[in-house]
């Protein structure tokens, strides 16, 4: 199936019967993100950890949601 990005719009293929279709089918509130949006979201994750002002539990929420 084909999924959008929703941070930079790019259109990509992924295996209809993956986990990640799955999820994308049957979750209304899932989003698409593409390889460089996780990796640039990773990074502001690790950003953010280091000056200590994210709450935990939210961003490991949401970390659980992407995958
Ligand atoms: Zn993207």
């Amino acid at each position: 199936m084909q999924v959008k990005c929703v941070l930079c719009d790019v259109v990509e293929n992924i295996e209809d019967f993956s986990l990640q279709a799955k999820r994308l089918r049957n979750k209304k509130t899932y989003m698409y993100l593409c390889d460089n949006c996780n990796e640039r979201i990773k990074e502001r994750t690790l950003e953010r950890l280091a000056t200590n002002k994210f709450r935990l539990y939210e961003e490991k929420k949401k970390e659980d949601e992407l995958i």
